[in-house]
């Protein structure tokens, strides 16, 4: 089997390291990085069970499950913004607090995810709007949502063309489509090199700007907006998911200053951009 690049197609590359020794290709013709499939096969079923979800804390109302709350509350603001409203499908649900936001804001708002841990969390907040699965597969009919949100999921899909034509499809036309995936182009990439906390066996791709955008032209998805996409994170956020996904010198800081800080200083919100990209598109008419 050829393997060719996630998002231009080419199959000419170049062999490149990512962190842990991850066997990663640099496509010569869009520049985006993506994983060597014959080292790296995707096995959703091995890679998103039960365990999965641990290092982030999903139980409502936990912290960690009221700051994603707030990060899709900013994301959804911007939508609103932009005129957003009615049936929203948000794809990669997690624990529902996407969905939980998106009903307080007076959108008709459903959630799907993979992993069933993830749908039984879901479902506890938002009960009868969560499906498990994935949406190339669901029964949705063709123009049946307004707004599809996919935040930190597409990087984790083999074919983000199929998955992108799929949405185009489910979206009514001039339906707003906003996503994030890891920038290539970002600051935080450059300066980190392999050591980039992006690079790891779960994110397929690392799309460079150009290509992503390329991508969304394609699948009949028309760019309205991009930006640095900002999360809300803290210390008690990040100091689990640095020891289940070890940064060099960042695992040891981080469990230093966890350690020393005070409880209010380590729970503390703050609004980072850390090397993803947000992109709002439109479906083409
Ligand atoms: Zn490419």
């Amino acid at each position: 089997m050829a393997i060719v690049c996630p998002l231009c197609d080419s199959p000419s590359a170049a062999t490149r390291r990512g962190r842990g020794g991850l066997s990663l290709r640099a496509c010569d013709d869009c520049g985006s990085r993506y994983l060597d499939v014959a080292i790296h096969p995707y096995r959703p079923a091995a890679t998103y069970d039960d365990e999965y979800f641990t290092p982030w804390d999903m139980r409502p109302g936990s912290p960690s499950w009221m700051q994603r709350e707030e990060t899709a509350g900013m994301r959804l603001d911007l939508l609103i913004s932009m005129g957003a409203a009615g049936r929203l499908l948000d794809l990669g649900c997690a624990g529902g607090y996407l969905v939980a936001a998106a009903l307080a804001r007076g959108f008709d708002a459903f959630g799907m995810d993979i992993s069933s841990h993830a749908v039984s969390v879901a479902r506890s907040v938002a009960p009868d709007r969560i499906k498990q699965g994935v949406i190339e597969e669901a029964s949705y009919p063709p123009a049946s949502f307004d707004v599809i949100t996919a935040f930190d999921v597409v990087e984790h899909h083999p074919d983000p063309a199929a998955l992108l034509r799929r949405v185009a499809e489910v979206l009514r036309p001039g339906g707003v489509f906003v996503v994030t995936v890891p920038d290539l182009d970002s600051l935080t990439a450059r300066l980190m090199g392999a050591s980039w906390p992006h690079y790891k066996e779960e994110h397929r791709f690392y799309p460079t700007r150009a290509a992503f955008r390329r991508l969304l032209a394609r699948t009949g998805l028309g760019l309205a907006r991009e930006t640095g996409a900002r999360k809300r994170l803290s210390l008690a956020y990040l100091d689990p998911l640095l020891r289940a996904y070890p940064v060099p010198a960042l695992t040891r800081l981080s469990a230093f200053v966890f350690r020393t800080l005070p409880r209010a200083l380590r729970e503390a919100r703050f609004t980072v951009t850390i090397g993803e990209r947000l992109y709002v598109a439109r479906r083409e008419a």
